[in-house]
């Protein structure tokens, strides 16, 4: 151990023991809140630093900037690397993510850019904003969305992982997409141990991944509130070739579905999680499926305090 980087990965994989209850197939859950910077984010934060600074791109303590457009949480994992490396760091967020999420952000030293909730094809977008910017002042933009280390980071680290705290390949792996690093990277590593294994897109009421996987064009988009996952576009790092399936889940059920993982499991998380054990259990209770089923506990309840949902809870 050298430093808070080496806490990142390796996180327990637990079974919903309360939730899962009375289901033909058990539930295993992979606890990616509890990485230090709080989500799965941490993984590819770290590993895509590490990329650039093997290629030469990046010296750490040497007054370089990193950007990137973040939900929050690729922005908390790289505040961890900023911090022990000697980055400065810029985040650029759409207004619609948690000032919780601001906060703790800037708490950690970093800038925050709040941009409009608006879609990829306006200047106002917050992955546009961030390129532009990056361009401008010739910071290094971390690129979450295209960059192929986001998916080799959980072909790599998160899925092996999942083979050797299960003892097999699951018989599905549930998972929301956000860039699709998770999924694509998680879900590649797992077929190639099985074929067999079902790789599902859990995704929100609202966003059009749903239709794209299962049509190849992108369904009708609309609101949503849960944050992190979903889009109106396929980002790069989403593989549609290695899922078989979508599952749409409202804001309604992801919202209660984290509450009930909050107070009946213990699991201190946020609300992407809810959309993915909702859509979890959904396969688990399909007999045929004749196996256990994993997803990811995305990243943790602190971030979400402010929020509807979390605050007015009757707790
Ligand atoms: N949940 C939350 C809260 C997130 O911030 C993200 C990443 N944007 C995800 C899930 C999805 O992860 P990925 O980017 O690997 O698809």
């Amino acid at each position: 151990m050298s430093g808070i980087l080496d806490a990142i990965g390796d996180t327990p994989l637990l079974p919903l023991e309360r939730l899962a209850r009375g289901l033909p197939n058990p539930v295993y859950v992979k606890c990616e809140h509890l990485n230090p910077g709080g989500s799965v984010k941490d993984r590819l934060a770290r590993a895509i630093v590490d990329d650039a600074e093997a290629r030469g791109v990046l010296r750490p303590h040497a007054g370089m900037t990193l950007i990137e457009a973040t939900a929050g949480n690729t922005g908390m994992g790289l505040a961890l690397v900023a911090a022990a490396r000697g980055y400065a760091l810029v985040c650029v967020m759409p207004e619609k993510m948690s000032v919780d999420k601001r906060r703790a952000l800037a708490a950690m030293g970093a800038r925050v850019v709040v941009t409009k909730n608006a879609p990829p094809s306006s200047p106002d977008n917050f992955q546009n904003v961030a390129r532009r910017m990056a361009e401008d002042e010739g910071w290094f933009l971390t690129e979450q969305f295209d960059n192929p280390v986001n998916v080799e980071v959980h072909a790599a680290t998160t899925g092996p992982e999942i083979l050797r705290q299960l003892g097999r390949a699951p018989a599905a792996f549930v998972s929301g997409a956000g860039t699709g690093g998770t999924i694509s990277g998680v879900g590649r590593c797992l077929k190639r141990a099985d074929p067999s294994t079902r790789v599902v897109l859990a995704d929100p009421v609202g966003s059009g991944l749903a239709g794209w996987v299962a049509t190849g064009e992108m369904g009708p988009d609309g609101a949503y509130a849960v944050e992190g996952i979903g889009s109106s576009k396929a980002p790069a790092n989403l593989h549609r070739a290695v899922i078989d399936e979508a599952v749409s889940i409202s804001d309604e059920r992801s919202f209660a579905t984290a509450r009930a993982l909050i107070r009946e499991e213990g699991m201190l998380v946020g609300g992407s999680a809810g959309t993915n054990v909702a859509a979890a259990l959904e396969l688990a209770a399909r007999p045929e499926l004749g196996g256990p089923v994993v997803t990811v506990l995305c990243d943790s309840w602190d971030r979400y305090f402010s929020q509807p949902w979390l605050a007015r809870a009757d707790f």
